[in-house]
């Protein structure tokens, strides 16, 4: 029986209208994008969905971004999120033979601060962490262990840390916390959405903080490759990742698929959020490779590959969807599983 398991996924991007439609009205949310003054009434799934979905495809970050700034206006309570995170696993969970879900647990934090009218900043790092980081994190991993006993299927949880690094002090404190509950995580990931994306070099304190969390968060996944060329991907390898996510400019230097064929790195492939989010580097890489997409064009090269739907809700597609889109990119569906398997027991030391 084959097995397909979604390895690159965020809870932020899995909000789906429906769920953020049914939070809004449970938690009365009257703020504009989810209720409608004039008529006096909540907005509509359909409606919602318009303003959560990136129309097409766009070189510029902030378009997709202004979609996931939108789902967060619903993180208004420690129980709206977990009612959010349950949706999420639900829907993933339905979607998948089961999966990886990352969590960027300070944005998710100072946004739930924003939301409450507090200046994030004004809050020290200790109780951000405290009062506000932790049970955010709880939250996510009670709706992680609630769906998975509900539907048995294989599901784990990221901690994502953003490039941003808005304020090292609250980090550090997050990362405290984090530590505690290390063992109900499967690793560590490094993402930036918020434009300038995936920008190299990564803040030192960000790089002191990674050592510091890796004895307890070891399989270390970074975001590189993906609105920055290959010289990313090389300079991240030194702090030996075992996934990147994206990665497809790899393709433009023989030295980096090399590499990352001989260290036995993934690449963490999302062909819908490419198409969306770098059109017009993904048209470069494909007329490159005589009009082939970046997953067969990696797996041609011996890299071994997953595959993610990373944002689901702005990006408009699903797990079951990319591994359609796949088919028709003329990916090695058996190959593209054997890699998947691996990656699942590399990072869990499970087989499935
Ligand atoms: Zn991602």
């Amino acid at each position: 029986m084959t097995v397909f398991l979604d390895l690159h996924r965020h809870l932020e991007g899995s909000h789906s209208p429906a769920a953020l439609a049914r939070v809004a009205r449970a938690h009365d949310l009257r703020t504009p994008f989810f209720f409608d003054p004039q008529r006096q009434a909540f907005r509509s799934e359909a409606e919602l969905s318009v303003a959560l979905t990136m129309s097409g495809p766009s070189d510029d970050a902030s378009v997709f971004y202004r979609c996931i700034v939108l789902a967060r206006q619903a993180y208004v309570s420690v129980a709206a999120i977990r009612e959010l995170s349950v949706a999420a696993f639900q829907e993933a969970a339905a979607d998948t033979d089961g999966f990886e879900l990352r969590i960027s647990l300070f944005s998710m934090t100072r946004t739930l601060l924003e939301n409450l009218g507090q200046q994030w900043r004004q809050v020290a790092p200790q109780v951000f962490a405290e009062q506000y980081a932790r049970p955010v994190l709880l939250a996510v991993l009670s709706a992680r262990d609630e769906v998975a006993a509900a539907t048995k299927k294989p599901m784990v949880v990221r901690l994502g840390l953003s490039r941003t690094w808005e304020s090292g002090p609250h980090y550090e404190a997050l990362a405290d916390v984090v530590i505690e509950h290390a063992k109900q995580l499967v690793g560590l990931d490094v993402l930036g959405i918020v434009p300038p994306p995936d920008t190299e070099p990564m803040p030192e304190g960000l790089v002191q903080l990674i050592h510091r969390l890796r004895p307890h968060l070891s399989d270390l996944t970074i975001h590189a490759g993906e609105f920055a060329g290959h010289g990313s991907i090389d300079r991240v390898m030194e702090l030996s990742p075992r996934g990147i996510g994206h990665g497809v400019h790899a393709l433009e230097s023989d030295a980096t698929l090399e590499r990352l064929v001989k260290d036995g790195v993934t690449l963490e492939v999302c062909p819908t959020s490419n198409r969306l989010l770098i059109p017009s580097a993904l048209a470069k890489l494909k007329q490159a490779r005589g009009g082939l997409e970046p997953l067969p064009a990696l797996q041609q090269c011996h890299v071994h590959c997953i595959l993610g739907s990373d944002d689901p809700t702005p990006m408009g597609t699903g797990f079951k969807n990319e591994l359609a889109v796949a088919k028709g990119l003329g990916v090695d569906l058996v190959k593209l599983e054997a890699d998947m398997k691996r990656r699942w027991r590399e990072m869990t030391g499970q087989s499935l």
